[in-house]
């Protein structure tokens, strides 16, 4: 083994203490989005041990981004460590938001319980785990490797939970993400330590709303019940949409597998009246439902093209509208995402796939991720595509009650990371 890789992993071994205790700091301070609490306090934390470990920090507020508000801003770290000669950059991304903490715990959500190998709470594995393991292996290899070329960043960003507007596309839209600045990108989100993750899904969010007509509930009638408008639509899903999705199939190595075709799920649905407060203990009035809404959340193939996924939803729509009276429907867009995918031949691609070859004696799975995470930004508006998601944790189990993350995984994802640096920096 050369001497350089060798110093690189005993640098490693030697911070298994200070990545417990990096993670477990991290998962401690509660950054829930939303309404997107802590976000500074975090950047400060990791701020604070970059700037030690000679890190340039940058604060970036995504003032003016959905959230953003002087009760919740919207802060973000970039942080810049130059080397010894020129060369290319590194960046690590790692979103610090976590989602709600949700029913079913039976540890403590913020408490950082270290049980066994396991280390629990809300972002565990989604992503502190992620964020420390780059970290630790950054300050690892630039003790092993102290001339080395170029620079390492790490970033610590908001939002990704809510679609990245407040963090990494905002950086993207501000030359953070310009090929000329960073050249290769990994977001340590947990798609296991053995699985390159090359990209991800489409998607298009939009709300269908039916119409109807108000009236008192003794005599429907008189009204028009826009929920039994909206259960036509829904009947008409189960029909024909859902079978036409089932029959898409992709090439991208979508894991799991379930989610190699064309997906629909049905968000939320609101109609009628609407739900008063937790405690109110009057009755509901009669009342015809005057509008329904649901929320759909298709996700598409590389496949596929985003007009005809829309076009899927209105043909069905006006289809109903056709053959059913008094049927009226409206649809907005809420949000869309291309599918982004990273070559094979890419040098991040090939760089990590060696390095995990090295550290766990076995070549790569390579994946794509069935929902999206930032790489959708820097590859969309940075126009940067040696970019792919690697990092320690189990997808499955993120956002669920009792998340974790391994102390090995993230030991050995670390040494991938570590390595990886040494391939393309040293
Ligand atoms: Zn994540």
């Amino acid at each position: 083994m050369d001497p350089i890789e060798t110093a690189i992993l005993a640098q490693i071994d030697a911070r298994k203490d200070d990545l417990i205790r990096l993670s477990q700091d991290l998962i401690r301070i509660p950054t829930l989005n939303p309404p997107g609490r802590n976000y500074r306090e975090i950047c400060d934390f990791i701020a604070a041990r970059l700037a030690g470990a000679g890190y340039a920090c940058d604060f970036v507020r995504a003032t003016g981004a959905p959230g953003d508000s002087d009760a919740h801003p919207r802060w973000n770290l970039v942080a810049r460590r130059e080397g010894a000669r020129p060369g290319d950059c590194v960046h690590f991304n790692g979103h610090h938001d976590v989602v709600e903490i949700g029913h079913g715990w039976t540890r403590d959500p913020f408490g950082a319980e270290l049980d066994g190998d396991r280390i629990y709470g809300r972002g565990a594995c989604d992503m502190k785990g992620g964020i420390a393991a780059a970290i630790v292996a950054a300050e690892a290899f630039a003790a092993a490797c102290p001339d080395h070329a170029g620079a390492i960043e790490i970033s610590a960003t908001a939002d990704e939970e809510s679609g990245g507007y407040g963090g990494v596309a905002y950086l993207a839209e501000r030359g953070y993400f310009d090929p000329a600045r960073v050249q290769h990108v990994i977001i340590p989100e947990p798609l296991h330590k053995d699985r390159i993750c090359l990209g991800h899904r489409g998607v298009w969010w939009a709300e269908i709303e039916t119409k109807g007509r108000i009236a008192h509930g003794s005599m429907p009638f008189l009204g028009d019940s826009a929920i039994r408008h909206m259960g036509a639509v829904l009947e008409e899903m189960e029909r024909v949409l859902y079978p036409l999705l089932a029959g898409k199939r992709t090439e991208m190595p979508v894991i799991p597998e379930g989610a190699r075709q064309s997906t629909l799920n049905i968000n939320s649905i609101h109609g009628g009246e609407p739900e008063q407060e937790d405690g109110y203990t009057g009755l509901p009035a009669p009342c015809v439902a005057d509008r329904c809404r649901i929320v759909i959340d298709r996700r598409f193939l590389i496949e596929e093209d985003v007009a005809e996924v829309k076009r899927e939803v209105t043909r069905m729509l006006e289809g109903i509208r056709a053959r059913r009276p008094g049927f009226a429907y409206e649809v907005r867009d809420l949000f869309e995402v291309q599918p982004s995918m990273t070559e094979r031949e890419a040098p991040v691609v090939r760089s990590t796939a060696a390095a995990i070859e090295r550290v766990l004696g076995a070549p790569p799975g390579y994946v794509v991720s069935p929902g999206t995470y930032d790489q959708k930004h820097i590859d969309r508006i940075g126009r940067l595509k040696n970019c792919i998601a690697y990092g320690p944790g189990i997808l499955d189990l993120a956002h669920q009650p009792d998340e974790w993350v391994g102390v090995g995984d993230m030991m050995d994802s670390a040494r991938v990371m570590a390595l990886v640096l040494k391939e393309l920096l040293c």
